[in-house]
């Protein structure tokens, strides 16, 4: 198993497709007035969120192609690349005033930690700067994410309400919303500009203290 299949059905917020011909639009945050309120923790998924493809499908390690920004396992030759508009989004959050130092975090059920730390240590998001400068802690673990998005929230000091967060995953938005984590799924493509300005939106729509009736709901 990987870090879980494709799709899943439900409210997916199918932003992949529309990708390319929604970038002006969705590029725009970074360009006008910023919301009322925007997250303290922007949380990602890796397999089939941020990269393709899933860790299981691999064979070992991986080269660096600087050139291309796409990294090469050294046993298989497969190429892994980053998917959507990843590199931007994370680039955006780190250099942007209106995310004031914003925290990346990564929620993954990778099996295998190793290999996606390796990834995470090579990928850039703008030149010289790997994906990993950019994250405040990393998660990679079996299980419901709810343990995942627990354990960030703890270990930055975060409630669980300022955070969002990204994954390929019905079920795994799912459990993050009944935690009161405003959550896009991105099924296919990966996290684009539009999916980003989706969830931006949502979070800047979302009351305070939805995290607590979320969880009373549930509970
Ligand atoms: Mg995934």
């Amino acid at each position: 198993m990987g870090d879980d299949a494709p799709g899943g059905g439900g409210s997916a917020a199918s932003t992949g497709q529309a990708a390319d011909s929604d970038t002006e639009g969705a590029a725009a945050p970074e360009g006008r007035a910023p919301p009322a309120r925007v997250p303290r923790c922007f949380v990602f998924d890796l397999d089939n969120c941020c990269w393709t493809p899933e860790m299981y499908q691999m064979s070992s390690g991986f080269s660096y192609d600087g050139a291309r920004n796409v990294c090469r396992s050294r046993r298989g030759g497969e190429t892994v690349r980053l998917l959507g508009d990843v590199a931007h989004v994370w680039n955006t959050i780190r250099t942007d005033p209106a995310f004031g130092g914003a925290a990346i975090a990564v929620a993954s059920c990778c099996d295998e930690p190793a290999w996606a730390r390796e990834l995470l240590a090579l990928f850039e998001v703008s030149e010289g700067i790997k994906m990993q400068d950019c994250i405040a802690h990393t998660e990679i673990r079996f299980g419901n994410k709810q343990t995942h998005l627990r354990r960030i929230s703890e270990v930055l000091k975060i409630p669980l309400e300022d955070m969002v967060f990204f994954d390929d995953q019905h079920g795994h938005c799912r459990n993050a919303r009944a935690l009161g984590v405003v959550s896009v799924q991105v099924p296919h493509g990966g996290v684009t500009r539009a999916a980003f300005k989706q969830i931006l939106d949502e979070f800047a729509q979302s009351e305070p203290g939805r995290a607590r009736a979320a969880r009373a709901e549930t509970t």
